[in-house]
């Protein structure tokens, strides 16, 4: 995809940063396109980051992601409370963790960027049942709290899968800086929301702020699906995700779904965010928003209002 992405024309439209996705399966083959479209977009002066996506699905966004790893590496994925694999690799095994940590140096190396956005690492959890109970996080949670790992989602779980995730983003901050130093680590956390619900382990803004693994949080605002009301989900979301951000003397960026169609309402998503005080507002995604067919008739109006809140 990234061939169709014409880097002078984010710029031209007043975009400041790129976000590229970086899937497991696509680096493999591709991380040549991926590192010559980087070097285009610095050049013209855009702040880059990478998303990596895939590589043991600990980052999880989008279940539609495949990982090569996680198919071949089976004794090396989370095991539920039910005594099943998930499909997601343990943060916490030694293997994967050295595969982890050595392929996003690879990525660092390769790909040149300014940073790295980790999308929702998380913990499984699905209705009722939650990982990780393999002989790596039971040995974990038994040093820690002089108790076997007990079969429900309690507090002191909750406190295990969150601090896990935390040694984990260390890891990979250790990576990718070890190739650069300078390279920002930004997270976005799951949503609150279901990650609440869940116990996924980025849930807690404030834990995961006082990391050195974490420069900023990155939020989504997803409004469109929480009763609609964008101005009030935009500005609570901003204050809260900033106030948290500040405590720590660290960034926060906002994200919110985009395309020219009305009922995303991104012309005033801008407006709100700017007025809000929003710094960096991210646009998901370019398919959806500069590979659409409206686009060129939308394409005048959204460089003008990105002049204006600039
Ligand atoms: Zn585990």
């Amino acid at each position: 995809m990234l061939d169709r992405v014409d880097a002078r024309e984010l710029v031209d439209i007043g975009f400041r940063s790129v976000f590229v996705a970086c899937s497991e399966d696509e680096m493999r083959w591709h991380a040549e396109r991926a590192a010559a479209f980087i070097r285009r977009c610095r050049s013209l002066g855009l702040t880059v980051y990478a998303v990596p996506l895939g590589y043991g699905k600990v980052m999880d966004p989008d279940p539609s992601i495949e990982s090569l790893y996680v198919r071949e590496h089976p004794q090396n994925l989370q095991i539920d409370s039910r005594g099943r694999r998930c499909g997601k690799a343990c943060p916490n095994n030694p293997a994967f963790l050295e595969w982890f940590s050595s392929n996003v140096r690879t990525l660092a190396w390769l790909l040149e960027c300014d940073g790295f956005l980790w999308d929702e690492p998380s913990f499984y959890y699905s209705r009722g049942s939650w990982a990780c109970r393999c002989q790596y996080c039971r040995r974990l949670f038994f040093a820690g709290h002089e108790r076997e790992l007990p079969v429900d989602l309690d507090e002191d779980v909750t406190r295990f899968r969150r601090t896990s995730l935390i040694m984990f983003l260390l890891a990979a901050v250790a990576a990718t800086q070890a190739v650069d130093r300078g390279l920002l680590s930004l997270v976005m956390p799951s949503s609150a929301v279901s990650s609440r619900e869940a116990g996924l382990g980025t849930d807690a803004w404030d834990s995961l702020l006082e990391s050195s693994a974490v420069d900023g949080l990155s939020v989504y605002v997803p409004w469109q699906t929480q009763g609609g009301d964008m101005e009030a989900a935009v500005r609570s979301t901003h204050e809260a995700v900033s106030a948290a951000a500040r405590a720590q003397q660290k960034t926060s960026l906002l994200w919110a779904g985009g395309s020219p169609h009305p009922r995303d309402k991104l012309l005033e998503v801008l407006r709100v965010a700017d007025l809000a005080g929003v710094e960096h507002l991210v646009i998901a995604g370019y398919q959806t928003l500069m590979g659409s067919d409206a686009f060129g008739k939308f394409r005048k109006s959204l460089k003008r209002v990105l002049e204006q809140v600039s």
